[in-house]
């Protein structure tokens, strides 16, 4: 039977914990609040806060109250400003780390650099960082988008989304700086990736090394899961599941070591669940 081992960083980051704790005083205070967006992307931490009287909102137009909450993501200026334009205020839960990427591409921005976020464009963390850009720049998760510029930026800053793999963004930089280092170009690079996702990935490939199965818990449409997956897929066998439902027994025959490890939005709650009925199936 396969010994079960959690991996050494696992439960909330401190930018979901903190959006969560100020969601809970928020509702606490006000008996229900409305988010623009989902606050973290993790559909069983939604539901307990929809429990409590947290209400997604799909859209500004949508807000019915009169404050919102935009979520650890944050969001572009443009998007406060249409809030505020209605009467209604922000309140924001933008972690300090994706902050800093904002602010990051604010000023570079404004010294007359074009930005390049390495990341997936379609993220509100990234359309939110495009838009402290205040539209100078782009974002990929390779160098094509770049060599297709029809005329190269003489100045160009380069940040990442803050979940992606440090190794990456240095190979994606690399090649940015082939394309784009031509006489009298500068190029910036600012490495804002948080400390807490080089952390989790960091422990999850250690566990991953010595397993057979890995098993990685979080939301389907969480970035930072779905890159821990991705990870501990190229080293041995591994599942993303959102819960200890999915488990299928017939994992576990023939292995020695099951690793768990967990998105940085997802509940030690959920990860202790998982826990539990890897132990019950190993017996
Ligand atoms: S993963 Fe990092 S950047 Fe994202 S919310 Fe958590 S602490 Fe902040």
């Amino acid at each position: 039977m396969p010994r079960i081992e959690r991996a050494a960083r696992t439960g909330f980051c401190f930018g979901v914990r903190r959006a969560i704790n100020q969601l809970e005083k928020l509702t606490a205070a006000r008996g229900g609040v409305e988010t623009l967006g989902a606050v973290v992307h993790n559909r069983q931490v939604l539901q307990r806060l929809a429990d409590t009287g947290v209400k997604v909102v799909g859209d500004v137009s949508d807000i019915r109250g009169d404050c919102v909450v935009t979520s650890s993501h944050g969001v572009a200026p443009e998007v406060e400003e249409a809030i505020r334009a209605r009467g209604i205020a922000v309140i924001s839960t933008t972690c300090p780390f994706v902050r800093r990427a904002q602010v990051a591409a604010r000023r570079l921005a404004e010294s007359g650099f074009f930005v390049i976020v390495y990341g997936d464009a379609r993220h509100p963390e990234v359309t939110g960082i495009l838009g402290w850009a205040q539209g100078q720049g782009l974002a990929t998760l390779d160098a094509k988008p770049v060599a297709a510029l029809p005329r190269l930026p003489r100045r160009i800053g380069i940040l990442s989304q803050t979940t992606q793999v440090p190794g990456h963004f240095v190979a994606f930089a690399k090649e940015v700086i082939d394309i784009a280092l031509v006489k009298d170009a500068e190029i910036r690079i600012i490495d804002t990736i948080c400390h807490d996702i080089r952390g989790r990935q960091a422990a999850a490939l250690e566990l991953a090394h010595r397993a057979d199965l890995m098993l990685v818990v979080g939301g389907r449409s969480s970035a930072n899961t779905k890159v821990l997956a991705r990870l501990c897929a190229d080293v041995t066998e591994t599942h993303h599941i959102e819960t200890a439902a999915e488990i299928k027994p017939a994992w576990l025959k023939g292995k020695t070591l099951v690793g768990v490890t967990a998105g940085a939005s997802t509940d030690e709650r959920t990860v202790d669940e998982v826990m539990r009925r890897l132990e019950e199936l190993a017996g």
